[in-house]
C-alpha cells in the first residue's frame, strides 16, 4: 500500500519539508493553507526562491522563455539561474548580414558550458551554514564520476556556494563566478542536484524523448510553474541525451507530485502510475550520463574532448541559438524575410552567405 502523508503545498514548506517542524502546526497557526496528500518522499523539488517570482517572458537563445524574475534575476524551471548577459527583453537578432558587426553581448543558448579538464573550481562563502553539505556532495561527485573539484585559488571560472532563499544553480560553466545557492533547508541531496546543474545537467524530465516515458499533467501544476515541465528543446535550449532513456531514479528528476496545485500528480509514468523523487545520490544512470559527458582518457589525464558531432543531411539542429537545416553539407535557416537561405557559422555567430 502506498504510504502517504499530509503536507502543505506552500512552497516555503516544500523547501523546509526535511525540517523537524510539523506542517500541521503551521496549518493551525496560519489557518490559510490547503492541506493536500502527496506520496511518501520527504524530498522536494528544488526552488531558488520559495515565493513565486514575477512570471515574465524574456528572450534567451533567440527563443521566448517563460521565467520567474526576482529583482533582476531570472529563474527558469524553479532552480536554474539564467546568466543575465544572455537574457534580453527584446527579440535578439541571431543571423547577421555579411558585413554586419554583432553586438558584444549575444543571447545564445549554451552549446557547451563544460568544465575544462573535468575540473570544477569552487569556493564556499564563509557565512554558509552547514558547509558539510557541500563537502559531502563534492565527495559524492568525486567518488562516482570523472569530475574533480578543486578549491579555487586564482582561477576566474568557479562555483561559489552561498546561502540564499532557496536551492539554485546555473547550467554548465558560465564563465566567471557562478553561484550555487543553498538555503538552510537545502539538503546534501539538493546540493548534489545543484552541482549537477553546474556541470551541465538539465532536469531529467526535460529530455526531448521524455514523452516516451512520462505524461505531464499540466492541469495539476501550480499556476506559473508550468514552464518547469517543458523540454529543453521546447524552451529553445540546446542539449543532448547522454543515456538511452529517461531515468526515474535520476537525482535530476522531479517526483510525481512536484509543484502540484491540487495533490494530484504532475508527472506520471506511461501506465499512469506515480513514482517518488530521489535525492539520496547519483543514480547509476546519472553516473553513466555524466561520464559520457566527461570521459576519462586512458592516458591518465581527464579530457573534455567530445566526439565531433556528425550532422546528417536532411536533419534540423539547434546550434548557437537557431534551428538550422543540414543540406548538402551546408546550413540553411528559415526566416520570414528570406525564406530558406544558406548561413555560415563564424566564431559563435551565424551569417547569411
Ligand atoms: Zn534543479
Amino acid at each position: 500500500m502506498k504510504r502517504t502523508k499530509l503536507i502543505y503545498l506552500l512552497p516555503v514548506l516544500a523547501l523546509t519539508a526535511s525540517c523537524s517542524k510539523d506542517p500541521v502546526e503551521d496549518y493551525e497557526e496560519t489557518g490559510a493553507l490547503e492541506p493536500v496528500e502527496i506520496s511518501s518522499s520527504d524530498e522536494m523539488a528544488e526552488l531558488a526562491n520559495p515565493a513565486l517570482g514575477n512570471v515574465t517572458e524574456v528572450y534567451f537563445a533567440g527563443q521566448q522563455l517563460t521565467v520567474e524574475e526576482f529583482g533582476g534575476e531570472y529563474i527558469y524551471q524553479g532552480d536554474i539561474m539564467l546568466a543575465p548577459d544572455m537574457v534580453s527583453q527584446e527579440p535578439v537578432k541571431l543571423v547577421y548580414e555579411k558585413d554586419e558587426t554583432p553586438p558584444a553581448n549575444k543571447s545564445v543558448g549554451r552549446t557547451s558550458g563544460r568544465w575544462p579538464n573535468n575540473t570544477v573550481y569552487y569556493a564556499i562563502d564563509a557565512n554558509l551554514d552547514n558547509k558539510a553539505r557541500v563537502y559531502d556532495a563534492i565527495a559524492h561527485w568525486e567518488n562516482k564520476t570523472n569530475i574533480d573539484f578543486v578549491e579555487r585559488t586564482t582561477q576566474s571560472n568557479y562555483v561559489y556556494f552561498v546561502s540564499g532563499s532557496g536551492c539554485s544553480s546555473y547550467i554548465g560553466m558560465t564563465g566567471g563566478k557562478q553561484n550555487i545557492t543553498l538555503a538552510s533547508a537545502c539538503t546534501t541531496g539538493n546540493a548534489i542536484h545543484e552541482i549537477g546543474h553546474a556541470i551541465g545537467l538539465w532536469h531529467e524530465q526535460s529530455r526531448v524523448d521524455r514523452d516516451n516515458s512520462i505524461t505531464i499533467n499540466y492541469n495539476n501544476i501550480q499556476s506559473g510553474r508550468e514552464h518547469n515541465f517543458k523540454t529543453y528543446a521546447e524552451q529553445g535550449y540546446d542539449g543532448d541525451e547522454y543515456t538511452s532513456s529517461l531515468d526515474f531514479g535520476s537525482i535530476m528528476m522531479y517526483g510525481s507530485y512536484s509543484f502540484s496545485s491540487n495533490g494530484q500528480p504532475t508527472i506520471v509514468k506511461k501506465d499512469g502510475s506515480t513514482f517518488n523523487i530521489q535525492r539520496n545520490g547519483l543514480s547509476s544512470g546519472d553516473v553513466t550520463g555524466v561520464n559520457n559527458m566527461y570521459p576519462y582518457s586512458s592516458s591518465g589525464n581527464t579530457t573534455t574532448t567530445t566526439p565531433e558531432p556528425i550532422y546528417v543531411n536532411g536533419e534540423t539542429y539547434l546550434l548557437y541559438g537557431i534551428w538550422v537545416l543540414r543540406k548538402n553539407d551546408s546550413w540553411f535557416f528559415y526566416s520570414r524575410t528570406y525564406g530558406w537561405k544558406e548561413v555560415i557559422l563564424r566564431g559563435s555567430y551565424w551569417y547569411y552567405r
